[in-house]
């Protein structure tokens, strides 16, 4: 419902804030990035996390900071070439006008400028949040050797959670994915982010219904698209 504005969609399920445990119980609450226990692919089964994997994560959600300081959903990626940190870049689709500016793009765009070259074999992409289908097609096309998720999105991901584009052979010849890096802390930094802005949308209700008819606010949802009117 949100498309356009928000490519991670989701605001999620009650377990990430007390706050949220009480008011939203369960079925109406729309919650993906809780859904971790959703049948995983191959792609996506725990695997044992190397040092190098922890702190290049670890960059690329110092990124999604900059994309929350921003007031865009909190996404960021790193792209690496061995130990050398090639491009950063962060979800701003909002501020850019541009619904391609996810973090991968943006990484991929910056380095590929930097390096002077449109593809990028050897190199390494990590993301904070499970690449949808664009990121997924641009990391295909630069050749990336290599990508390192953080959290599921079990809405828009597109190595495994709604469809795994890298499985396919005649898509895919270049690219491996490891998923579930740092995930609670990836995912909790969008939970986070989600159950503030409905903090803030939920406020900006009551504001408005402090007036003798309590009656749904437009413009409350207008002012916040992101964020699902039932929440
Ligand atoms: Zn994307």
């Amino acid at each position: 419902m949100n498309a356009g504005v928000d490519p991670v969609v989701l605001p999620s399920a009650g377990s990430d804030s007390s706050e949220d445990s009480s008011a939203s119980s369960g079925a109406d609450v729309d919650g993906p990035l809780a859904v971790a226990d959703t049948p995983l692919s191959a792609a996506q089964e725990p695997v044992p996390v190397s040092e190098r994997d922890l702190r290049f994560m670890a960059l690329a959600q110092a990124a999604a900071d900059e994309a929350r300081a921003a007031g865009e959903v909190p996404v960021g990626a790193v792209l690496v070439h061995g130990d050398e940190v090639i491009a950063k870049g962060f979800n701003h689709p909002i501020g850019g006008h541009d619904p391609s500016a996810h973090a991968e793009m943006a990484a991929l765009r910056a380095a590929a400028q930097k390096l002077e070259n449109y593809r990028l074999p050897g190199c390494e992409l990590y993301v904070t949040l499970e690449p949808c289908l664009m990121c997924a097609g641009a990391i295909m096309h630069a050749r990336i050797a290599r990508v390192v998720f953080g959290a599921r999105d079990p809405k828009t991901g597109a190595c495994g959670s709604v469809v795994d584009a890298f499985a396919n052979p005649q898509l895919n010849h270049h690219t491996t994915v490891t998923g579930g890096v740092l995930e609670d802390e990836c995912g909790a930094a969008l939970r986070s982010f989600f159950a503030e802005r409905r903090r803030a949308a939920r406020e900006a209700r009551a504001a408005a219904g402090a007036s003798p008819q309590n009656t749904p606010d437009p413009a409350a949802s207008a002012a916040n698209p992101d964020i699902p009117p039932t929440l």
